[in-house]
């Protein structure tokens, strides 16, 4: 307190325990600060935007996975419309859209992780929306129930899996 230089504005007192228990069922609340004591919301905030970032361009590149993957799959697009390559990189299309699909999802994980601590000490309102079938930590690495289009709402695995993922997906042609 009193030495981040954000004090006039951001300094307060997080919701009560009893709050964030009844407000907000799908939070887990820090039960290891005081909350009684004053503390700055924006250097909270702040380092709550730190670590999406490290889940949006993850070290050691810091390079956005969807990115690549999308540049991967448009370079592949562009060479098979210029009949430059043809087969092999047709066969390998779906399984790399699949991936980008994956890690779209995963990073989607990614950013729901980082923001936990902090709202697990102001609660939600600032950063991605909480899926609605918030996962437990431990099922995160185990199967997502996501009802879509694609899938026809049947259980997919986790996106943070991709092995063996392809298989499944005809080509659809563009
Ligand atoms: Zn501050």
């Amino acid at each position: 307190m009193g030495t981040c230089g954000h004090e006039e504005c951001y300094i307060s007192t997080p919701p009560t325990l009893q709050f964030m228990l009844e407000d907000f069922p799908l939070i887990t609340p820090n039960e290891t600060i005081d909350r009684s004591i004053p503390r700055c919301r924006l250097c909270d905030l702040i380092a709550a935007s730190t670590r999406e970032s490290a889940a949006v361009f993850p070290p050691p590149t810091y390079a956005s996975p969807i990115e690549g993957l999308q540049n991967h799959i448009a370079s592949a697009e562009r060479l098979i419309a210029e009949g430059i390559q043809n087969e092999e990189l047709e066969k390998t299309l779906p399984s790399m859209k699949q991936m980008l699909a994956d890690e779209i999802k995963a990073t989607e994980l990614r950013m729901v992780e980082v923001w936990k601590e902090y709202w697990a000490i102001w609660g939600p309102g600032e950063g991605p929306e909480i899926p609605n079938e918030y996962p437990v930590e431990e099922e995160i690495q185990d199967v997502v129930e996501e009802p879509s289009k694609d899938t026809g709402g049947k259980k997919r695995k986790a996106p943070l899996k991709i092995k063996g993922r392809a298989s499944g997906k005809k080509a659809r042609k563009a």
